[in-house]
């Protein structure tokens, strides 16, 4: 390591960055690393593609703090969005009551398969007047316009929007109409404008602000509620790679644009997860809810699943990839239950290894191959034979830092 008077140093521990298309070692130090996830939209439970997300930023948070760096971690709530108002209208419930149910259910299946718990879980619509100060102040310095009681910020005026997602104005165009940007809509000066701020329909919750009662727009909270809750630059900023455009192309932006800069130092994404041939997603009525999966196999099977994949390869849910985390599970259930020692240098040169995969951009699949062959020579090994680590003890604490250690607890079930 590089000493010197930095805050935060660099660690063995690499990540793909998406800003700069490379890997890059994640500062570490005395002051707690700011790491900041997108969160959920609470109008459906947790499913596949929510909980292979955070299980990633849950593994880079156990290895940090295995590292001795303190993490703090912040994971938003979007309450306000025009999903969750259609949803609470349809099934005639308010949209606070919609989202505490749904929060509150999420928080229970990631609790459930060993998701850490987050330091800060705010809601946006808790936080509506540090929005309204943020636009304001993207106006005051000319980044934001007007129209008919909307706010949205004038994408032309930065020419770097668009280097995160590396896409040209087509392709932006082209996702932008996917992902519910509306590039058509007439009131904006230019189709990749987003909005900052819209009027509420009735019935919608609304908030006083300078441009007529409404509430705002969803890229706008993410960079309120990181800024406010960490401090910038905020040191991994992660979520799906289904956000790098708009929603992290855009907060970028809105904090060029009020002068918050750098804002992040490490863009991290996860790839999505799929069922039937397509991205697991409300609209396509493919989701797979870790809560079914729960009824068939025991949370450390499911936490295997994930970890079998690697971050930023997309991968297709089917049953036998959960039938192969559960004999997985097993095998490394009894591999703790053979009662073989390994010698101290030969569990360093083991934990080294599964490490080593660990720290090269969360390999996690590279990780489990070394724990399966670690649990294969457990079986194979001689029982008691002498050595001062216990091998299941050891197995257990590799698997805890992919949220697992319960594979190599307990006698095998079944
Ligand atoms: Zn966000």
């Amino acid at each position: 390591m590089v000493g010197g008077t930095a805050a935060m140093l660099q660690s063995m521990l690499r990540l793909f960055d998406t800003a700069t298309r490379s890997l890059r070692p994640v500062p570490v130090g005395d002051r707690p690393l700011r790491l900041y996830v997108c969160g959920i939209t609470p109008y459906e439970g947790g499913h596949l593609g929510h909980a292979f997300t955070y299980h990633t930023f849950d593994v880079l948070t156990r290895r940090l703090r295995s590292l001795g760096q303190d993490v703090h971690s912040v994971r938003n709530v979007t309450d306000v969005d025009d999903d969750i108002l259609r949803v609470a209208r349809e099934r005639g419930v308010s949209w606070e009551e919609l989202a505490n149910t749904v929060t509150a259910e999420f928080d229970r299946d990631m609790a459930a398969i060993s998701i850490l718990d987050v330091d800060a879980a705010p809601r946006a619509s808790q936080h509506v007047a540090d929005m309204i100060d943020w636009i304001s102040e993207l106006e005051r310095r000319g980044y934001a316009y007007r129209a008919d009681g909307w706010v949205y910020f004038e994408v032309s005026r930065l020419r770097e929007y668009g280097s995160l997602s590396g896409l040209d104005a087509g392709e932006m165009r082209r996702l932008s109409a996917e992902r519910g940007g509306d590039p058509d809509d007439p009131r904006k000066r230019a189709p990749l404008d987003f909005v900052l701020w819209q009027p509420s329909l009735p019935g919608e919750p609304a908030w006083a602000s300078p441009w007529g009662d409404g509430r705002p727009g969803w890229h706008i909270e993410c960079s309120v509620l990181a800024s406010g809750h960490l401090g910038t630059p905020v040191d991994i900023h992660g979520g799906g790679d289904d956000l790098v455009f708009p929603h992290h192309e855009s907060e970028i932006a809105q904090a060029v644009g009020a002068g918050v800069s750098p804002y992040v130092s490490l863009w991290v994404h996860v790839a999505m997860v799929g069922y039937h041939g397509e991205k697991m997603s409300k609209s396509l009525g493919n989701l797979v809810f870790v809560s079914e999966l729960l009824e068939r196999v025991p949370p450390a099977a499911i936490r295997l699943m994930l970890a079998a994949h690697h971050h930023r390869e997309a991968w297709e849910y089917t049953d036998p990839l959960l039938e192969a985390a559960e004999a997985r599970r097993r095998r490394y259930a009894q591999a703790a239950q053979a009662g073989a020692t390994l010698d101290t240098r030969e569990a360093e040169r083991w934990r080294g290894e599964f490490l080593a995969r660990v720290d090269e951009d969360l390999d996690t699949p590279g990780a489990l191959r070394v724990a399966d062959a670690l649990a294969e020579h457990l079986v194979g090994a001689p029982r008691a034979a002498g050595g001062a680590v216990e091998g299941g003890t050891l197995l257990r604490e590799l698997l805890d830092l992919l949220g697992a250690a319960a594979a190599a607890a307990g006698p095998p079930a079944g």
